[in-house]
């Protein structure tokens, strides 16, 4: 699954996949060319690879649930806030003020 994110420098959106190892500048927004993760560069391509493989990983869990006749319905949007919360609650920038 593709994972969108925005740059903290230029504000440009792009694509997890465009930082990753196999891009054009790996770490760099493919914009501004703002290093990423300065502290972190070592894991950084790994945490990328490892977001995106999960995510798609989920997708086909759910998608693979959702296409069987269960006799129930999964709640996709409890799902989807769950995840957002828990995403937002490792938020650095966001921990001591709560998103309105
Ligand atoms: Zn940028």
């Amino acid at each position: 699954m593709k994972i969108e994110a925005n740059c903290e420098t230029c504000g440009r959106t792009f694509l997890l996949s465009q930082i990753g190892s196999d891009s054009d500048a790996p770490g760099r927004c493919p914009f501004c060319g703002a290093r990423f993760a300065r502290h972190y560069a070592s894991v950084l391509m790994e945490a990328v690879h490892d977001a995106e493989v999960a995510a798609a990983r989920a997708v086909h869990a759910l998608g693979r649930l959702q296409a069987m006749e269960t006799g129930f319905q999964i709640d996709i949007e409890g799902v989807l806030s769950t995840l957002a919360t828990q995403v937002r609650a490792h938020d650095v920038h966001e921990s001591s003020t709560p998103r309105a």
